[in-house]
């Protein structure tokens, strides 16, 4: 029996990273050694696709006001007792639960308001130039999938658009569910009504809000200290409710609600989960393997705003490596493992082998595309129907000295 892939969270900060290649240290080295590799044909001896996957990570969703782990104002930097919920314990405990709803419910509203930002706009740009095939993304925010729908995106973690029951699988909306949560919880619900109305939670300064009394976390968690998260109530399952689901062992679940509709503790069954790969949670295998096949379907991969801590994320820029695809990682501090994927490189090679750029994604990755699109424009100018590939080529030169 193979073993199952689980999310298990990682907390130490990696080295700092190399620069590959050295000239890569400033913006327009950057995004040289960047065009050198998106354009790179696939090695000889290989057989692969000029294409290029993207693998992306929690930092590259910061420019849109949302947590990530260890970026500067990381989760792992900023609040050093954070320990995020297990599927285990969720699972267990209606305690952990009532907390675990209470805290995303708050946190919900900040998701639901922030937007792709700039860096998501320009993986959809190198999409459309015909340079990336698919996007594996490690985010739960949906935001790929919203900035470039035309471009796969396989949510290596889910997402937390919808909610999933842990007894019959039906997805629900997370927004018909936040306004059950706030229906069940009317105190909870003024209390985010006025942190909505005085700003706090709209304020993207991490130690205001602290100041605030709230802690922002990734995967839209609120961390409120104190709070009675023992008085929070939270929905069942709807489709369990009416139809008693089979379970597990073949018997039929019991799932009831007290008069308000919410779960009650006498149920082991009909309990919804967001429908996110919870730490400790295994990854489907359909997941998995059109992971594995996004990368096998490219012939480069290109990191991007992640240190690759989940392991999830880290085997599947090994099996790149493993595969002969050329490896490209932006990414501000280090990342698990990184010597492996840049081993052997040739010291004078500019870019076309790998790349390593500590930059934000958000001000490299537009200007990237500025100047793709620029290099596009210079090469096609002159129609090839017109002239001689050698005039052609004359032409091109001509045109970029204008
Ligand atoms: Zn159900």
């Amino acid at each position: 029996m193979k073993k199952p892939l689980m999310r298990i969270p990682y907390t130490e900060l990696f080295p700092p990273p190399p620069t590959i290649p050295a000239t890569a240290r400033s913006l327009p080295g950057a995004i040289a050694a960047l065009q050198e590799f998106l354009h790179a044909p696939p090695p000889r001896d290989r057989d692969l696709p000029p294409s290029t996957v993207i693998l992306t990570g929690a930092g590259l969703s910061v420019a849109s006001g949302l947590a990530d782990y260890r970026g500067a104002n990381g989760t792992y930097r900023v609040n050093k007792t954070y320990r995020p919920i297990y599927y285990h314990e969720f699972l267990a405990s209606h305690e952990a639960r009532k907390r675990y709803w209470a805290r995303s419910f708050l946190g919900w509203t900040t998701l639901r308001n922030a937007a792709p930002n700039a860096g998501h706009f320009a993986v959809r740009d190198l999409g459309r130039l015909g340079l990336v095939s698919a996007v594996v993304t490690q985010n739960v925010d949906s935001f790929h999938p919203r900035a470039h729908p035309e471009i796969p995106t396989l949510e290596l973690h889910g997402y937390l658009r919808s909610t999933v029951c842990t007894s019959c699988w039906n997805e629900f909306p997370r927004e018909g569910f936040q306004a059950e949560l706030a229906r069940l919880n009317p105190v909870w619900d003024a209390f985010l009504q006025e942190a909505i109305a005085t700003g706090a939670l709209a304020t993207e300064d991490p130690h205001e809000k602290r100041e605030r009394g709230m802690r922002m976390n990734p995967d839209g968690d609120v961390e409120l200290p104190e709070a009675p998260y023992t008085t929070f109530r939270y929905p069942a399952c709807p489709t369990c409710l009416s139809r008693r689901p089979v379970l597990a062992d073949g018997t039929r679940g019991t799932v009831e609600v007290d008069q308000d509709g919410a779960w009650s503790p006498t149920s082991n069954a009909g309990i919804l989960k967001p429908a996110v790969v919870m730490f400790g949670e295994s990854i489907a295998s359909r997941v998995k393997q059109a992971a594995e096949e996004a990368i096998d379907g490219a012939g480069k991969l290109l990191v991007l705003a992640t240190s690759m801590a989940t392991y999830s994320a880290w085997r599947l820029a090994k099996r790149a490596k493993d595969r002969g695809m050329p490896v490209g990682i932006v990414n501000i501090g280090g990342v698990r493992g990184e010597e492996m994927f840049f081993a052997g490189l040739d010291p004078d090679q500019p870019g076309r082998q790998g790349v390593r750029v500590e930059m934000s994604t958000d001000s490299l990755l537009p200007a990237l595309v500025r100047e793709l699109e620029q290099s596009k424009l210079r090469s096609t100018s002159v129609s090839p129907d017109d002239v001689s590939p050698q005039q052609n080529e004359a032409a091109v030169f001509k045109n970029m000295l204008q």
